[in-house]
């Protein structure tokens, strides 16, 4: 199919993320992607500044990654998991139990991290009606982002998280404000007031809390307190409510702890991890919890968890996300977070003088120009790509979260490019 047919076929069929079927925002053709660069297919090469949503760490097209899923492919691409296992998920469960914080001992693999975060809310639910004390509410925090699906986008931020449109229909969750204290700051007594006062009046109710440790993602890319963070789960003992941490987009290095609860020195009782988890190559999620919680449920009525997806623990994910496991804990990652930390710092300082600029922060590999009005993609989009890179800014969020193997040279003309647009079109 030609370009020109290709987009022709797109525009008239193809539902893309977040988006109208009006035509009205462009989309790019890509032919292929390797490395850092997106071959687009008018011939134009991109420099990628978004890691196809924090995903591809180790880049596009890499030989080890290719092999693994190449040699998986051999034996098989997929067998259902009820009854049946086999040897990629359990090198992967062991892995994944060696590596995230300590107490986290049961795995439960999902299909995308929207279904990791629903399967750690009914792993929730089901631990307190197991223990005969039912409670089925969350209490998540604002500017949140936990995914797409019914109960994770309950516990999203209300008004960016779009309840308005079904409220018909959601769970009403608890939201407590968004923490305040940024990260490297202490948290006060003061800060976690609200939150405190919520937790104690409907502890009750309250089966767990939900947030994304130390980096807010989506719901705003905020940056905060691991203090905060530290004394949410001495609330969460205090009061008897589990902690799920949704570390979809912050495990595997990206803020510069492999996982950002380290920053914290906290453990959840349930964890949620994807994306990156392999390496960017296919969709796969775990749900990871205690043996208290997996134990408790597995020994009440019904006396299993109720959950199971068709393509759970899919081989050749599997296989990809052992390989890329492998990869980064044999790269010196952490100097590579450090550098691309250092340089987003750098690169994108000169964005702070712009006036349509609020802020410009970096954690790790994470660089965030925050405007202060929304953007608009029909302009920025097209700009980004004729400037040579791939940004794709949401609201008044423009941000970059490169692969780890990036060059320095590469990052320099990113940010470059990123300031030279933003300066242009906001
Ligand atoms: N939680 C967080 C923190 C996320 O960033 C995302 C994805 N943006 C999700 C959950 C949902 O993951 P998925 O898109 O794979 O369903």
């Amino acid at each position: 199919m030609n370009r020109r047919e290709l987009l022709l076929q797109d525009a008239e069929h193809v539902w893309h993320p977040y988006s109208s079927m009006s035509g009205a925002n462009p989309v790019f053709p890509v032919a292929s992607a390797r490395g850092v660069r997106l071959q687009l297919a008018d011939g134009r090469e991109l420099i990628d500044g978004m890691s196809s949503w924090w995903c591809a760490i180790h880049g596009y097209n890499h030989p080890v990654l290719n092999a693994a899923i190449e040699s998986q492919l051999q034996n098989m691409a997929h067998v259902m998991f009820g009854g049946l296992t086999h040897e990629p998920a359990v090198t992967l469960a062991q892995r994944l139990v060696e590596l995230t914080p300590a107490g986290l001992d049961t795995v439960f693999f999902a299909d995308s991290g929207s279904v990791a975060v629903e399967v750690a809310m009914k792993m929730a639910i089901q631990y307190w009606a197991a223990l005969g004390q039912p409670k089925q509410r969350f209490l998540s925090l604002r500017n949140g982002y936990h995914g797409d699906t019914f109960g994770a986008m309950s516990v999203c931020d209300p008004v960016t998280g779009m309840h308005g449109l079904f409220t018909g229909t959601l769970a009403k969750q608890l939201f407590a404000p968004a923490p305040e204290p940024v990260f490297g700051q202490p948290c006060s007594k003061a800060h976690l007031q609200a939150f405190r006062t919520l937790l104690e009046t409907y502890r009750s109710e309250i089966a767990a809390v939900i947030l994304e440790p130390i980096v807010q993602g989506a719901g705003g890319m905020r940056f905060y307190s691991a203090d905060y963070l530290r004394k949410v789960r001495e609330l969460c003992n205090e009061h008897d409510v589990l902690l799920i941490a949704d570390e979809i987009a912050t495990g595997f290095g990206r803020s510069g702890k492999l996982f950002a609860c380290e920053w914290a020195g906290i453990s959840p009782d349930i964890l949620c991890l994807g994306k990156a988890l392999t390496g960017g190559y296919l969709t796969l999620a775990a749900t990871l919890t205690s043996k208290r919680v997996s134990d408790t449920i597995s020994h009440h009525e019904p006396g299993a968890f109720m959950h199971g997806p068709t393509f759970m623990a899919n081989p050749l994910a599997c296989a990809a996300a052992n390989a890329s496991i492998g990869l980064l804990l044999s790269s010196p990652w952490q100097d590579h977070i450090r550098n691309i930390e250092q340089a987003l710092e750098r690169g994108l300082a000169p964005a702070r003088e712009l006036p349509a600029v609020a802020e410009v922060r970096v954690l790790g590999a994470i660089g965030v120009i925050e405007l202060k009005h929304p953007v608009d993609m029909k302009i920025i989009q097209p700009a980004f790509v004729d400037a040579g890179v791939w940004v794709r800014p949401f609201g008044k969020l423009v941000y970059l979260m490169p692969a780890y193997v990036i060059q320095t040279q590469d990052l320099q003309q990113l940010c470059a490019a990123t300031v030279d647009v933003v300066t242009r079109h906001s």
